[in-house]
C-alpha cells in the first residue's frame, strides 16, 4: 500500500506518494501561500487529490507541520509560522478528502523517517536533532515515536541549557536553540571575527560584507578556516552537553543530526561527541552511543509523515 506524505514548510509545501519501503514514487512542490490558513488547506487538499491520481491504493495521508499537535494527531494547538490556534486541521481535511488523514509535528515526522529508513534503522532508541535556523527534535524510544501525554513532547530545541540565558523565540530564556542552531553559529562566527586572533578569512569576510551569513560560514568551514572551525566547535560543545542531559534521561543508542549545519559532517560530530563524554554522568561506566549525520536529507518530512499515516491507518 502507498501513502501520501505532505510537509508544510515556511517557504514550500512538499508532497509525495511513498511506498512501504520508504521510497518516493511521485512527488510535487508548491510555494507556501502567505496569508490566510485556509489557503494552505486548499493547497494541501489539491496536492493530495493530484497525487492520488494514478495511485488508487493510497491507504492514508500524513501532513507534517511545525507546531504543537495534539496526541490524537488531529488538532494543531499552535503553529509558529501559520496563524493556526486550536485548528482542527485533520477534521477539515478528512471532510474534503476520501482518505484517512493524520497531522504530525514536522521534526517528529523527519525523525521517524530516519528511524525507519535512514541512519536509525538498526536501533530501537534514538534522538534526532535537526540543526537548521532553529533546533528541532524527535525521540524514538523502544521502537515508538515519543509524543508525550498531550502530544507536544520532544520539543528538544527548547531544553534549557543556560538559566537566565539568551532570549528565545518561544518566550523562555537559555534554550539550546539559542546555542546550537544555524542562527547561533552565525552569531558565534561574527563574535569570533570581531575578537580577532583566529581566522583572518573570517574577519575579512565579516568586514567586506558587514555580517557573516550561513553560506559564508559553511564555505569557510569547508575551506578549513580556523575561525569558522572554532565557531563550529563552540556550537558542537553546546549540542554535546545537551546530548549528555538527553542521554541521562533517554539512554539512546544513537544521536542523529540533520539540517543544513549537519552538512559539516564529522567536523560537527567530533566536538559533539567530545562534549557529550565530558558531561556524561558517571562517565566511563556507560556504553557510548553512536553519533551520525541524517541520511534522508530533503525527503525525511514527507517520508516520515506518509509512514506514520500508513501505520495509523493499519491500526484502525
Ligand atoms: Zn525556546
Amino acid at each position: 500500500m502507498h501513502a501520501i506524505g505532505i510537509d508544510i514548510g515556511g517557504t514550500k509545501i512538499a508532497g509525495a506518494v511513498v511506498d512501504e519501503f520508504g521510497a518516493i514514487v511521485a512527488e510535487e512542490r508548491q510555494p507556501t501561500p502567505a496569508g490566510e490558513p485556509h489557503q494552505i488547506e486548499n493547497v494541501v487538499v489539491e496536492m493530495i487529490e493530484r497525487l492520488r491520481e494514478g495511485h488508487p491504493d493510497i491507504a492514508a495521508a500524513g501532513v507534517a507541520a511545525a507546531g504543537f499537535i495534539d496526541a490524537s494527531q488531529s488538532i494543531v494547538y499552535y503553529a509558529p509560522n501559520i496563524n493556526w490556534r486550536q485548528e482542527p486541521f485533520r477534521e477539515k481535511l478528512e471532510a474534503r478528502l476520501d482518505v484517512p488523514v493524520i497531522i504530525e509535528n514536522d521534526a517528529n515526522a523527519a525523525g521517524w523517517a530516519e528511524f525507519q529508513y535512514g541512519a536509525g534503522r538498526l536501533v530501537s532508541d534514538m534522538v534526532t536533532l535537526t540543526i537548521g535556523t532553529g533546533v528541532g527534535g524527535a525521540i524514538v524510544s523502544e521502537d515508538r515515536l515519543f509524543r508525550g501525554g498531550f502530544g507536544a513532547g520532544a520539543e528538544l530545541g527548547h531544553m534549557r541549557v543556560v538559566p537566565g540565558g539568551l532570549p528565545c523565540g518561544c518566550g523562555a530564556h537559555g534554550c539550546i536553540e539559542q546555542y546550537g542552531s544555524g542562527r547561533a553559529l552565525q552569531r558565534m562566527a561574527n563574535v569570533l571575527a570581531d575578537a580577532g586572533g583566529i581566522g583572518q578569512a573570517l574577519a575579512d569576510v565579516r568586514s567586506r560584507k558587514g555580517s557573516l551569513g550561513g553560506k559564508d560560514i559553511s564555505k569557510l568551514i569547508m575551506a578549513g578556516d580556523p575561525g569558522a572551525l572554532a565557531a563550529l566547535r563552540e556550537l558542537g560543545g553546546w549540542l554535546g552537553q545537551a546530548c549528555a542531559s538527553l542521554g541521562a534521561i533517554l539512554d539512546p543508542q544513537l544521536f542523529v543530526f540533520g539540517g543544513g549545519v549537519a552538512q559539516a559532517g564529522d567536523l560537527l560530530l567530533e566536538p559533539i561527541r567530545q562534549a557529550y563524554l565530558e558531561n556524561l554522568p558517571a562517565r566511563g561506566y556507560h556504553p557510548e552511543p553512536d553519533f551520525r549525520i541524517a541520511e534522508l536529507v530533503n525527503d525525511a518530512g514527507v517520508v516520515g509523515a506518509a509512514d506514520l499515516a500508513r501505520l495509523h491507518a493499519s491500526h484502525r
